[in-house]
C-alpha cells in the first residue's frame, strides 16, 4: 500500500486528497493520500516523524521554507526556489516542482505564449509561474506583491537565470494599472479573492488566470469577465501538477495515457 499526502496550513479546502484518491483507484493502485495540517513551526517535526510516506505534496505556506529541510532538490526546484512535491528516495527526502510544468501545460492546451505578463504574489506558486513564463519566452514580466521585499527577492533570483527578459517589481498602483492595460496575461498567485482592482479596460484577448480553484469562479475572475477578458481558474493546473507528482512517486511516465482527464475534471467540478 503506497502512502502519500499533502501538507499545508490551512489544508481543509484542498481537493488534492480527492483528486489523488480518484487517480489511484482509476489506475488500480492500492494506496492512500491524506491531508496533514502542518504549522510552520511543526514542519521539521513532521518530516522526522512521517518517514512512512513515499511522497507528499507541499502547499501554502511551506513551498519555500521546506527547501532547507530537504536532502536534495531537482534542478528545476533549485532554480525555482520552491518545492511542491517531495519523494522519499533511499531514505533521502528530495524536492521537486511540478507547479511549473502544470501551469505550462494549461497554457499549451490554449496555445498561449504570453509576451507581457503580470504576476500578483511572490510566494512559491508565483515563483513556479514566473519560471514557466520566462522559459517559454515571456519578454516582459511584472511582479506585484503585498510585501514588496519578497517581490524584489523573486526578481533578483529570476534575473540570475533569465537575462533576456525585462523583469520588474511594481509597487505603485497607478503604474500597475497602466501595465495591466497592456498585459496579455494576469495571474493571481495569491489566495486573496480580490488582490487588486482591475482597470476598466484590459488588453484585447487578455487572459486573467486565478490559481485558486475553490470557488471555481473567484470574485477576481468574475470582475475580469465583466471587463471582457478571457478567464481561467486553477483546476486544470491542479490536475496537471498532480499527475506530474504521481509520475515522480510511481515512476510511471505513461500515466496520462492511462487517465481520462475529462472524467477527472468533471468529478472535481462536482465536488466544488
Ligand atoms: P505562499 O508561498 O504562501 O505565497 C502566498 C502569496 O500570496 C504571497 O505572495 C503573499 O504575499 C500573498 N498573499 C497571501 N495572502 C494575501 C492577501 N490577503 N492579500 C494579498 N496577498 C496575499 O503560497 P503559494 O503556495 O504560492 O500559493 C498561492 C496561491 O496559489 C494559493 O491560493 C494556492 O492554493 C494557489 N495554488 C494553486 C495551484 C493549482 O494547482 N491550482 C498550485 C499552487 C498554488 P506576502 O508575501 O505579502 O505574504
Amino acid at each position: 500500500m503506497i502512502k502519500l499526502g499533502i501538507i499545508g496550513d490551512p489544508i481543509e479546502r484542498s481537493r488534492s486528497p480527492a483528486l489523488h484518491s480518484w487517480v489511484l483507484q482509476h489506475l488500480g493502485i492500492a494506496g492512500e493520500y491524506r491531508a496533514y495540517c502542518v504549522r510552520g513551526d511543526d514542519l521539521e517535526n513532521f518530516l522526522e516523524t512521517h518517514r512512512e510516506l513515499v511522497g507528499f505534496n507541499v502547499t501554502i505556506p511551506h513551498k519555500e521554507s521546506i527547501v532547507r529541510h530537504l536532502d536534495g532538490l531537482s534542478h528545476e526546484a533549485y532554480l525555482i526556489g520552491a518545492v511542491n512535491t517531495v519523494k522519499s528516495e533511499h531514505k533521502r527526502l528530495v524536492g521537486y516542482n511540478t507547479d511549473s510544468i502544470g501551469f505550462l501545460r494549461t497554457l499549451q492546451t490554449r496555445d498561449l505564449f504570453p509576451k507581457q505578463a503580470i504576476i500578483l504574489g511572490a510566494g512559491g506558486a508565483a515563483r513556479a509561474v514566473a519560471y514557466a513564463l520566462l522559459q517559454i519566452g515571456t519578454s516582459s514580466l511584472t511582479i506585484f506583491n503585498r510585501t514588496p521585499s519578497r517581490a524584489w527577492q523573486l526578481t533578483h533570483d529570476l534575473r540570475q537565470h533569465f537575462q533576456e527578459s525585462a523583469i520588474s517589481v511594481e509597487s505603485d498602483p497607478c503604474v500597475l494599472m497602466d501595465a495591466l492595460c497592456h498585459a496579455d496575461l494576469v495571474v493571481n498567485a495569491t489566495p486573496a479573492p480580490m488582490p487588486i482592482v482591475l482597470p476598466q479596460r484590459l488588453s484585447s484577448g487578455a487572459l486573467v488566470y486565478d490559481l485558486t480553484y475553490n470557488p471555481l469562479k473567484s470574485d477576481f475572475l468574475k470582475e475580469a469577465e465583466r471587463r471582457g477578458a478571457q478567464i481561467c481558474n486553477g483546476l486544470d493546473m491542479l490536475i496537471y501538477q498532480a499527475l506530474e507528482s504521481l509520475k515522480i512517486w510511481l515512476g510511471r511516465s505513461d500515466l496520462e495515457n492511462a487517465m481520462e482527464i475529462e472524467g477527472l475534471k468533471k468529478f472535481l467540478e462536482e465536488l466544488l
